[in-house]
């Protein structure tokens, strides 16, 4: 049976054919076009910038969300082929009112989703979201008449607007003195042109692969160690210096290092961290609760701090902002530098790693090795929210002298490691996330876990 098309605070997301329809976009966009006309009083037109990651259905769902928002008077411009970000950056740039990217990230190519930006760049927060949704599903759409439809336009300046606010993030020079040999993965998503275009002009010597953005991805979407076989493989291949995965809206990366070693995600943040904490001595950064514990061990050291936020990048960006942080992200590989947008890029991720490489005169194996050390354990449990709550509970009691962080589930930090549990928002789900640098030490941990949550759970 196929699964429920799902609308979440980021958007809509859903399987072509079965539950997403060109139909269902066009609503979502009236809705989403009706809501940001009802933002404010003014009659101003306003204008939305719309993108696409690379899959086939994404012309389709775009046209249909463009038609939605004509329907209420709202304009377009459309972007093409865009990366999440670099519709992020447009938006900013063009002063639209908001953004649309049809992506569904990771997800396989069956699937296809519509996420929505405020003027911002970022994701609605959940009051604005539930107005969404409400007009979505009541269909409270202020239609107009044929003299009032929006109309809709093409903009193809995304690529090089993007990497006009990349390159001053690092010195480019310095960087193509070393002419590094890098191999980048663009798994055919939307991410190819632009990220080997921010290569070049850092004087990188590119081998590209799975560049076309055709969305037919040649393997796994999520840049995960298992899907990025072929990538460790090219780079011991070309001898490189380092390979790049992008997922296919290109603002998660990953990174092999030169022995083509797949180094895992959570090292694109510690790793551009490092870049910025040398330069910002003392600065914050942010990070959600489920990020590896090498970033505070990095802003520690250069007298710097890390806040910490709930899991989703728009909660990593408002905290960027409230506490003026110069770097933050995920664990997932996504990357945020405010100068650039508040939305996870992995462009600006590989400019700060080839620009730590190129500074310090370190192989990625080096800088990677220097930063280890930790191991990360994930496990889930089928729990609701009550059941897992009152498993938080007794991982309290039994966990006395943990520092807590309850933001978004609960978060038990030890001296020798963390453990992150919280519930998913869109199914029954309680993850565990664990950080130790001590096998022993984790076996402890998520042995104590393993029966708190069998008492609970039967
Ligand atoms: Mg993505």
């Amino acid at each position: 049976m196929a699964q429920e098309l799902i609308i979440s605070i980021s958007g809509m997301r859903g399987i072509i054919g079965a539950n997403l329809f060109p139909e269902t976009a066009a609503t979502y966009g009236a809705a989403f076009g009706t809501f940001l006309k009802e933002q404010t009083a003014d009659k101003k037109r306003r204008v939305v910038a719309i993108g696409r990651d690379s899959r086939p259905s994404g012309s389709m769902l775009l046209g249909a969300v463009v038609s939605g928002l004509a329907s209420v008077g709202v304009d377009a411009i459309d972007l093409g082929i865009c990366t999440t970000p670099g519709v992020g950056i447009m938006l900013r740039h063009l002063h639209c009112a908001g953004g649309v990217v049809i992506t569904a990230s990771h997800n396989p190519i069956e699937y296809n989703g519509i996420k929505l930006l405020l003027d911002n760049g970022i994701a609605p927060p959940k009051a604005l979201a539930e107005k969404i949704r409400k007009i979505y599903f009541e269909k409270q759409l202020k239609r107009v008449n044929s003299a009032d439809c929006g109309q809709v336009w093409a903009n193809d300046k995304s690529c090089e607007i993007h990497i006009d606010k990349v390159l001053p993030l690092v010195n480019p020079a310095q960087i193509a003195a070393k002419k590094f040999k890098v191999v980048l993965d663009s798994i055919n998503g939307a991410g190819g042109p632009v990220g080997l275009l921010l290569l070049k002009k850092l004087g990188c010597n590119v081998t590209a692969v799975n560049i076309e953005p055709t969305g037919i991805f040649a393997h796994g979407a999520e840049p995960t160690e298992e899907n990025l076989k072929s990538l460790c493989e090219n780079v011991r291949k070309a001898v490189a210096d380092i390979g790049f995965a992008q997922d296919p809206d290109a603002d998660r990366l990953a990174i092999v290092d030169n022995t083509g070693r797949y180094i895992g995600e959570e090292f694109t943040l510690a790793l551009a961290a490092q870049y910025m904490f040398a330069k910002n001595p003392g600065a914050s950064a942010a990070a959600n609760l489920s990020t590896s514990r090498m970033i505070d061990d990095i802003a520690a050291a250069a007298g710097g701090k890390v806040i910490r936020t709930p899991v989703g990048e728009a909660h990593v960006a408002q905290a960027m902002i409230q506490h003026q942080c110069v770097i933050g992200g995920e664990g997932n590989g996504g990357v945020i530098d405010l100068r650039v947008g508040p939305i996870r890029d992995s462009l600006v991720a590989m400019a700060m790693v080839l620009q730590l490489m190129a500074e310090t005169g370190k192989t990625v194996t080096q800088l990677a090795d220097s930063l280890g050390g930790y191991t990360m354990h994930k496990t889930k449990y089928k729990a609701d929210a009550q059941r897992a709550k009152a498993i938080i509970e007794k991982a309290k009691q039994i966990f006395p002298d943990a520092k807590l962080n309850t933001s978004d589930g609960c978060r038990f930090d030890f001296a020798d490691g963390w453990l992150h549990i919280r519930t998913s928002n869109t199914e029954p789900i309680m993850r565990v996330i664990l950080e130790t640098k001590d096998a022993a030490i984790a076996q402890k941990y998520l042995k104590t876990m393993e029966s708190i949550c069998k008492e609970t759970l039967g």
